[in-house]
């Protein structure tokens, strides 16, 4: 893997226009949401919060895909990973490329999305007005070659709007317009910004318990709404544990399902880090 290549990944390109529009009919679909409220549609966009961003994105792309920080079943991989298609955060070789990039350059020249380079563009500029790789899976493959072995991997990469298009499809067919808009246009635009936030407020705002070569920060309100992805200066200090929240106070739900997982027999191979531990860097060294 070659530092120069890496900048692909971070190019400045111009505006990705079917991105833009898209987001801007789903906000408009988010705030037309709240005008048609009822418990049911509330509960149904909960859940599928929980599915998504908890089971897909922290559990999977995040934990298991990208850091590889415990095992479970192939099938099991999948199911996470569908699931985490379901963001519309890409397909999984597109997230886990990215991230692997961001965390060898963290806010270095080359880091994807770095608030260096502005704290909208960290947000959602990057996506916006990034280099529109999302689908070049051969060139993203070099950095998850792990995951381009399978073909399922590499088929949700490149129709990774599938499941949630028959998913929007489902809503709107048995739910109507108020689930469409609940459990699609609110729900999906909650769980971008919670995920966009982990790569720019914790880079930004909140404690710094390790003294890592970024700028990641420990974000107690991100933790919540990303279930414990917000620990974020913990992770950069110790990518690869399962463990997120290493204090007790440090809410974590996604290592709390880990742990449940280990005890039925699901989850096998968990790297944990503990609030002592030194600096991955210093242990290296050490
Ligand atoms: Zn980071
Ligand atoms: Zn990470």
């Amino acid at each position: 893997m070659k530092s120069e290549n890496v900048a692909e990944l971070a190019r400045r390109e111009g505006l990705n226009k079917f991105t833009a529009y898209f987001l801007v009919f789903l906000h408009v679909g988010a705030i037309a949401a709240l005008f048609m409220f009822s418990w049911k549609a509330l509960a149904v966009a909960a859940v599928l919060y929980y599915i998504t961003v908890g089971l897909g994105i922290s559990m999977g792309y995040h934990r298991l895909h990208t850091h590889r920080s415990y095992k479970v079943p192939l099938w099991l991989e999948y199911v996470f990973a569908t699931f985490g298609a379901l963001t519309l955060e890409g397909g999984p070789i597109f997230w886990v490329a990215t991230h692997r990039v961001h965390h060898q350059l963290s806010d270095l020249p080359g880091d994807p999305h770095s608030p260096r380079d502005g704290a909208f563009w960290s947000h959602m500029g990057w996506i916006l007005w990034g280099d529109a790789n999302h689908s070049n899976t051969k060139l993203l493959s070099k950095y998850a070659p792990d995951l381009a072995k399978h073909r399922y991997y590499v088929w949700l990469n490149n129709y990774h709007w599938v499941p949630i298009a028959v998913l929007g499809v489902g809503l709107l067919a048995f739910g109507g317009i108020q689930m469409f808009l609940w459990g699609f246009c609110l729900r999906v635009v909650v769980g971008l910004h919670a995920t966009w936030a982990v790569n720019s407020a914790t880079h930004m705002w909140g404690r710094r318990r390790f003294n890592t070569r970024d700028d990641s920060r420990n974000t107690w309100w991100i933790a919540i709404v990303s279930f414990g992805e917000g620990w974020h200066n913990n992770h950069h200090a110790h990518p690869t544990s399962a463990r997120h929240g290493l204090a007790w106070y440090e809410f974590d739900p996604s290592w709390l399902l880990i742990k449940l997982l280990k005890v039925l027999g699901v989850a096998k191979a968990i790297k944990v880090a503990s609030v002592n531990s030194l600096l991955v860097s210093e242990r290296e060294a050490a």
